[in-house]
């Protein structure tokens, strides 16, 4: 099979790069297998891409440790700041292209696509920013004594992405890596792996030296396994569900004690108070769930409203969520495209079903949307039994709340803490709650908003480590203590 292939989208016609990319290079797999990515919009085949295996993942490891130890040593920190400035020009030279691979391999909508391409050079850029800023401190501990702090790169970094924002997570990864000076081995989600792959050659187009970054297509057990128990990764960054997470956590223990960075699941509140402004409530609670489909681990799942506005709430809420555009997720106006995969649909339809038999009452959706694709129409369930489950699709339940003490037991009572929403007028409430709320982001009066400046990661069982700003290059940077003797007095 060949290692390019010309796609055609409604948007543009491109090359499509289809092998591994190691050493600034595509590549076939060792083993020489193959496997296809799938249209979710249509169900049929994309086209085939090289598959890595653990072989593979071994030969990328030794170009990033060559690498590490290599030509990027000698690459100096403004040096780095260019290249990934470069980088993030070439992904905006290259938008329409980044985005329309988004949407035909993961189904979101054109405009979200667009947003996420424009998000993760804006993150690549700012990742460059920091590369030549990042250093230690002087300490004073005695007049005989320098003594001073390196933040060093740590070395080769696995990191595994899922397909939900599969450029995204890719600069969310890349992007503290490279600006700290490790090198990488980036393995993306086997349903997406096709911008991963664009991105690629873009690394080779902005002119890092080979090896620095490389991007293995291929499957979790076999692939990412390889990757998370490596003895020669001295750093795993992983992005996807705690189940797999806690692998991962388990792989790094048997091998190296690699050190883990894990942002994993969520089943976020989001909490609606009597005095909130309810038309911003519920438009922040339709975007906190429906946005890209409900395949959001920080997803406002979980809408817990006060009594007082309770039965006003479910009302116009349906009424809001009734008008999201679902369809051709190349179209302008679509809100709402195809759920990832068959696997995926058939998992949040299960959800659904459950729900109906257990005997919740479906104020909204609850089917399939027409009959090719892997589209679910958008579900809002009330009297329901809270779910400890993450759903990941476009599903949220309704639950009523007294108090503000009963918003806070209920909000803290899973074993997540990705998230959470609190709407209301009075300041106080805003504080007092979002302090009570054992979540690593609260987001007052509005929902899902993040920045790459500001940190992202979870508590509990929601995750290890911070994400963006200035706190994701602490994963990225170990500290190196040198006391230098002034003098030549003896103890
Ligand atoms: P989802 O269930 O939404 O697909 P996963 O957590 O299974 O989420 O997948 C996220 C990423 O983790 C993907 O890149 C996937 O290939 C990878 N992955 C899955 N299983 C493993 C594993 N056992 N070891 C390492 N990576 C894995």
């Amino acid at each position: 099979m060949s290692l390019s292939a010309t796609i055609k989208t409604p948007l543009v016609t491109y090359e499509q790069p289809l092998g591994l990319f190691i050493n600034n290079e595509f590549v076939k797999g060792v083993e020489g297998k193959t496997f296809e990515t799938i249209n979710p919009t249509d169900e049929k085949p994309i086209v085939a891409v090289h598959e890595g295996t653990e072989k593979d993942i071994d030969i990328a490891v030794k170009a990033a440790r060559t690498a590490f130890e290599g030509a990027w040593h000698d690459v100096t920190p403004s040096q780095r700041s260019r290249l990934l400035i470069k980088l993030a020009e070439l992904f905006e030279r290259d938008l329409d292209i980044l985005a329309a691979i988004e949407v035909l391999d993961n189904g979101k909508s054109i405009t979200m696509a667009k947003s996420d391409v424009q998000n993760a050079a804006s993150c690549i850029r700012y990742y460059g920013g920091w590369a030549d800023k990042i250093h230690g401190q002087t300490i004073d501990t005695n007049n005989q004594t320098l003594s001073y702090t390196r933040h060093e790169a740590i070395g080769v970094c696995g990191q595994i992405i899922p397909w939900n924002f599969p450029i995204l997570m890719w600069s969310w990864k890349i992007g503290p890596a490279i600006a700290a000076g490790n090198t990488v081995v980036l393995k993306s989600a086997e349903q997406t792996p096709l911008s991963a792959l664009y991105a690629a050659k873009l690394i080779a187009e902005a002119g890092f030296p080979p090896g620095v970054i490389n991007i293995i297509s291929g499957f979790g057990r076999t692939a990412g396994a390889a990757l998370s128990s490596h003895m020669d990764v001295d750093k795993i960054a992983f992005t996807g569900s705690t189940l797999v997470g806690r692998t991962i956590l388990q792989a790094a223990a048997k091998s190296n004690l690699k050190k883990v960075t894990l942002e994993l699941g969520g089943k976020s509140p989001n909490i609606v108070f009597d005095d909130a402004d309810i038309d911003n409530a519920i438009s922040w609670a339709n975007f906190g769930i429906f946005y890209n489909h409900g395949q959001c681990c920080c997803a406002g799942s979980r809408v817990l409203v006060q009594e007082g506005i309770y039965d006003k709430f479910v009302a116009r809420f349906r009424e809001r969520a009734a008008k999201n555009q679902l369809g051709n997720p190349f179209e302008e106006s679509t809100f709402q495209g195809p759920q990832v995969s068959q696997l995926q649909f058939d998992r949040i339809m299960e959800y659904i079903d459950h729900g109906k038999n257990e005997g919740a009452t479906v104020a909204l959706g609850g089917e399939r949307h027409g009959d090719v694709g892997y589209f679910i129409q958008p579900t809002i369930f009330t009297d329901m039994k809270i779910s400890q489950e993450e759903i990941f699709g476009p599903v949220i339940v309704v639950q009523k709340f007294k108090d503000e003490a009963e918003a806070i037991k209920i909000g803290n009572s899973t074993a997540y803490g990705l998230a959470a929403g609190v709407h209301t007028s009075n300041v106080n409430t805003a504080i007092r709650v979002s302090n009570a709320l054992k979540a690593g982001t609260v987001w007052i009066n509005n929902y899902n908003l993040i920045s790459y400046q500001a940190p992202f990661g979870g508590y509990k069982t929601s995750g290890l480590g911070r994400e963006l700003g200035s706190y994701a290059l602490e994963n990225y940077t170990q500290v190196k203590t040198v006391h230098y003797r002034l003098g030549d007095a003896l103890f």
